[in-house]
């Protein structure tokens, strides 16, 4: 055995209740002048942290949205530096922590995150903006959150047809990982630890969502998840995602959901054993089969017709996702790629 491992500064306060511990951790660390972040959909969970952070929040800033425009950037960084802020705190899925994260890098303003998806942004550094229809992404320590807030509890009201996607979409973060071509051991562990919460949960969340125990394991399964490619790679999978998200703009969560099954088939040869070790993650005899199984069970959109794409798109996606050399455990070729994709196109089940 021969690996190198670097973990990334990760402050976690984790569990039902979590939330009400905030105040305390702003005063021990001397933050006192928040930014509040959230999209517009969840500006009631903002003023929730404002109530329970009192004269610590000095405004609220609900304008968050998807791949994070560079606009909005501007706007909440000119209202942070007009309230004369020393901090922002992310409450919402991965859009709002995402702003958080493009703010800690234009201005070192400290973020808080606190996830009430299961996109995992907050245990990575990876940050990412869009300007111009280009989004531009990078790793850096500086995006890390000063300490993520796990309240399973802010995740009762997540509705179904996010939180089954999203569920997945962290799993895809695991997978990736554990079925790598050189799979690092410890990154491994958390890999799979972290799909098995996800697999055990999510069938429960999606038809009781208040069921809190459901819910906390879906959570620790992303909380594990992100830990998974924070400290992790990326490979093919989330260069087809990226690029139908990019170039067609799907959804983000749905797009790594539906080709989650495919991707894990297309390099399943290559990695037999990582792919074994996430079949029994998941309790399935098969791991491309047992994701396509989980997907029916949690979410309504099982192909690429339900994000709105058609055959001539997916031609013009497989050859932007191979313009240029992608790491991964199989050889990435067009063809390949192509015929992934038809596969995704009518939802029919993996084959390795
Ligand atoms: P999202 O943040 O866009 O949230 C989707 C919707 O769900 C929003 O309207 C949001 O307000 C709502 N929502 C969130 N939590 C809720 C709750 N508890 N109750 C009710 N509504 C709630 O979607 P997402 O899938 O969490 O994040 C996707 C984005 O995150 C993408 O842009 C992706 O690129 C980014 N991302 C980045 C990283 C990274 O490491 N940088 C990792 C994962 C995802």
């Amino acid at each position: 055995m021969e690996f190198e491992f670097a973990a990334l500064p990760w402050q976690i306060l984790f569990g039902a209740g979590a939330l009400q511990r905030l105040p305390a951790e702003l005063d021990n660390r001397g933050l006192a002048r928040a930014l509040v972040l959230s999209t517009p959909e969840q500006r009631h969970h903002a003023e929730m942290i404002a109530e329970l952070i009192g004269q610590r929040c000095a405004g609220i800033f609900d304008q968050a949205v998807m791949h994070v425009p560079a606009a909005t950037v501007a706007g909440a960084q000119s209202l942070a530096q007009s309230l004369n802020v020393d901090c922002t705190i992310s409450i919402g899925g991965g859009s709002t922590t995402g702003l958080g994260k493009a703010l800690a890098l234009k201005s070192g303003l400290p973020n808080i995150a606190i996830p009430t998806t299961y996109a995992g942004s907050e245990m990575t550094n990876v940050w990412g903006m869009t300007e111009g229809g280009r989004k531009t992404t990078g790793r850096d320590n500086k995006v890390l959150p000063t300490f993520a807030i796990y309240d399973p509890e802010l995740t009762l009201d997540l509705p179904a047809f996010i939180s089954g996607p999203s569920g997945i979409n962290a799993m895809a973060q695991a997978v990736i990982n554990a079925t790598a071509a050189s799979p690092n051991p410890i990154i491994s562990a958390l890999a799979l630890d972290g799909i098995r919460a996800l697999a055990g949960s999510l069938p429960t969340v999606v038809i009781e969502p208040h069921n809190i125990e459901a819910r906390s394991q879906a959570l620790y399964g992303a909380c594990l998840c992100g830990a998974a490619i924070g400290a992790g790679i990326t490979s093919l999978h989330h260069r087809l995602c990226h690029t139908l998200g990019g170039s067609f703009n799907t959804s983000h969560a749905d797009t790594h959901a539906i080709l989650l099954a495919y991707s894990v088939a297309y390099n399943s040869a290559a990695v037999p054993l990582g792919t074994q070790r996430v079949a029994e993650a998941l309790g399935v005899a098969d791991a491309a089969n047992g994701i396509y199984d989980l997907l029916h069970q949690v979410s309504k959109k099982t192909n690429l017709q339900h994000l709105g794409l058609s055959q001539a798109d997916l031609d013009k996606a497989a050859v932007i996702a191979t313009e240029t050399p992608c790491s991964n455990a199989a050889e990435v070729t067009r063809d390949r790629v192509r015929e992934l994709f038809d596969h995704a196109y009518h939802g029919q089940r993996p084959s390795g």
